[in-house]
């Protein structure tokens, strides 16, 4: 099945007691035994349940992977992912990643003598400067959030399998519609579908994928063991987000493009950060590795201060001003001080997070409107 077949059937059959095309929600936490040990593959809810499963098998075919796990978040699914290492373990990630994504390394896995470190990952070099006997892992955000910055993730996975290290990719920028990282070398894949897989801003959720069956055990063990399980309702959410996924990021794509073409034209405007542009300085691998470059864009004023991001955040109408992204609807943020906020403000600056630096998830409304709304807002700064 090519890719747009694949968000609508594979892993999903009509339910065999009814013919409900949709799959249905399965609100159960038990399940009828005919004898004990004697059951139909369902034990009770945290283990297993028939709309998570349709889920996974899904999601597991949209990656190329051999096997998915949901999980409650994505960083229900990050927090599983971790619990692969023990302590003294060390971790090589990208520097300039989701800011939860470094909280939970720094504030909770650190707890446990896992020790990260994080490098720009543009080079080789910055990781192997920092990799010794003791790396098990390297985590790699890919476009980078927020300065989209793009990771060459085969080069990474080249890297890391001759040296027998372990690569996860948080894929949730890209969607599997843009990019698949097991096709590039990954062994894992995380998502927050709580953005682009679920689609519509109304459902927090998060999955695994792997490349192989016997890490996917691990997890389903780690998960059964932990229970950060989502429940069947948003399972069906996510079912149904992902039926359109790739018309939904293929307009926010366009829309996207046309959004930072826009900006450059604008004075007031310092930097614009999308992979789409030729001067774009991991242009050539974005094009190698992702379908289109995606709908999140970065930029910059030049008056650069809080007050200034405070002014456009204030006088957008359409781009609402939320945290979240990968919904139909657009958004605008601003990383210093809402998702980028547990970021110390010298890392922040290092990475080019300036001040006033603003974050655009652009949705898939009419172009002319979302280009007018930002041109009446950049009028008032
Ligand atoms: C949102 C996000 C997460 C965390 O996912 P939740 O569903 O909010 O727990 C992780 N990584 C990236 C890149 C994200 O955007």
């Amino acid at each position: 099945m090519k890719f747009g077949t694949k968000v609508i059937h594979a892993g999903i059959q009509p339910d065999p007691s009814t013919g409900a095309i949709m799959t249905p929600i399965f609100q159960t936490s038990t399940y009828v035994q005919a004898a004990p040990g004697k059951h139909k593959g369902y034990e009770y809810g945290r283990s297993q349940n028939p709309t998570r499963t349709v889920l996974e098998n899904n999601l597991a075919s949209l990656e190329n992977g051999a096997m998915a796990i949901c999980f409650g978040s994505g960083l229900a699914a990050m927090d599983a992912v971790l619990k692969l290492l023990d302590p003294q373990d060390e971790v090589v990630s990208t520097n300039d990643i989701y800011g939860g994504s470094y909280r939970i390394m720094n504030q909770v896995f650190a707890k446990y003598n896992i020790k990260f470190h994080y490098v720009g990952m543009d080079t080789i070099k910055n990781i192997e400067a920092v990799v010794n006997e003791k790396t098990k892992m390297i985590w790699i955000e890919t476009p980078t959030n927020p300065m989209l910055n793009i990771i060459d993730i085969k080069m990474v996975c080249d890297y890391a399998k001759s040296k027998g290290i372990m690569v996860c990719v948080d894929n949730t920028f890209a969607s599997p519609y843009l990019q698949n990282p097991i096709d590039l070398g990954a062994d894992i894949v995380i998502h927050s579908a709580t953005k682009y897989l679920g689609g519509h801003s109304d459902v927090v959720h998060g999955a695994v994928i792997t490349k192989d069956l016997d890490t996917g055990a691990q997890l389903r063990f780690i998960q059964k063991a932990v229970g950060a399980i989502p429940g069947p309702q948003d399972c069906f959410l996510v079912l149904r987000g992902i039926k359109t996924l790739h018309v939904r990021v293929q307009r926010a794509c366009e829309n996207a493009r046309k959004v930072a073409e826009y900006l450059l034209t604008n004075e007031k405007v310092n930097n614009v950060y999308y992979p789409g542009f030729d001067s774009h300085p991991n242009h050539e691998v974005a094009k190698r590795q992702m379908k289109d470059f995606g709908a999140m864009i970065s930029f910059d004023f030049k008056d650069d201060n809080i007050d200034t991001a405070t002014e456009m955040l204030s006088a957008t109408s359409l781009f609402a001003l939320a945290e979240s992204l990968g919904g139909v609807e657009s958004l605008i943020g601003h990383p210093a001080t809402m998702t980028h906020g547990s970021i110390p403000r010298e890392e922040r600056l290092k990475v080019g997070l300036t001040d006033s630096l603003i974050r655009l998830s652009v949705g898939i409304e009419d172009i002319d409107d979302l280009i007018a709304d930002l041109d009446q807002a950049l009028a008032k700064v």
